[in-house]
């Protein structure tokens, strides 16, 4: 295999990269639309047409900034599948929607790391991710809540009591979802580098896969290993690593 002409991504800059890519399909780009029709949607035939004829046919009005945010996210997104593709002999896509190669692209990541160009590619899209936020009516992140009990569609939200599925339409109690969430969850085994992701995710901490480790290793409360992955990492369960960093963070408090 050939080495990148940029250094290529590390993990680390592929893990931000598919973070901006899950943004864009899994909310940002649909805010982008309704950014746009909401603008014209709410404004009345008399204003549509302030400035030209009444009578033409001219285009409407729209959001600028909006409508600028998401060229650009397309067209960041739309050149980097091609990159990926040419360079690395996928097979084209075809002409897509943002959420679609945002999917497609955060699937990629590893044949995109590599990619000539991979440090521009990501830096684009960032930028493009950068605006398009700015352009959104509410640029409050949303926050995931797993899965719909009933369809399997994945469930955001920026706060309020209950969710709605998008797809069966379901409404659902946040507090019984996130709960929900945990539980299953807190159940579940993971090796020390995924625990880093899920524990960011789930109690907004920083910790290395050392810390974990760490945990498995000490003389009292030692966290148990409670399987191994094919290649013999050691697995752990979510639940035992939230209980001794929720312990280790009271403790901290009060010592504080
Ligand atoms: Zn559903």
């Amino acid at each position: 295999m050939t080495q990148p002409v940029d250094s290529g991504l590390d993990p680390h800059a592929q893990d931000q990269l598919v973070e901006k890519l899950t943004d864009i399909h899994s909310w940002l780009s649909e805010d982008l639309d309704a950014t746009l029709i909401r603008d014209t949607a709410f404004r009345d035939n008399s204003e549509r047409v302030s400035g030209k004829r009444a009578d033409s046919e001219g285009p409407m009005p729209f959001d600028d900034d909006a409508a600028e945010a998401a060229r650009e996210l397309h067209g960041a997104l739309r050149s980097a599948v091609l990159s990926v593709c040419t360079e690395r002999g996928l097979t084209w896509p075809g002409e897509r929607r943002s959420p679609y190669l945002a999917m497609w692209l955060a699937r990629h990541i590893v044949s995109l790391a590599v990619c000539d160009n991979a440090r521009h590619i990501a830096a684009t899209i960032i930028a493009a991710h950068k605006t398009a936020f700015h352009a959104v009516d509410t640029p409050a992140r949303p926050q995931f809540h797993g899965y719909c009990e009933v369809c399997g569609q994945s469930l955001w939200s920026r706060g309020g009591e209950t969710l709605t599925c998008k797809k069966c339409r379901r409404v659902v109690d946040t507090d019984y979802q996130r709960q929900r969430v945990d539980t299953e969850l807190e159940a579940r085994l993971f090796t020390a580098n995924e625990l880093v992701d899920v524990v960011r995710d789930r109690l907004n901490l920083n910790i290395k896969p050392k810390t974990v480790h760490d945990m498995a290793y000490r003389r009292r409360d030692r966290l148990p290993v409670r399987g191994r992955t094919r290649d013999g990492q050691k697995l752990y369960r979510a639940g035992d690593v939230f209980h001794r960093l929720r312990t280790q963070l009271s403790r901290n408090a009060s010592q504080a």
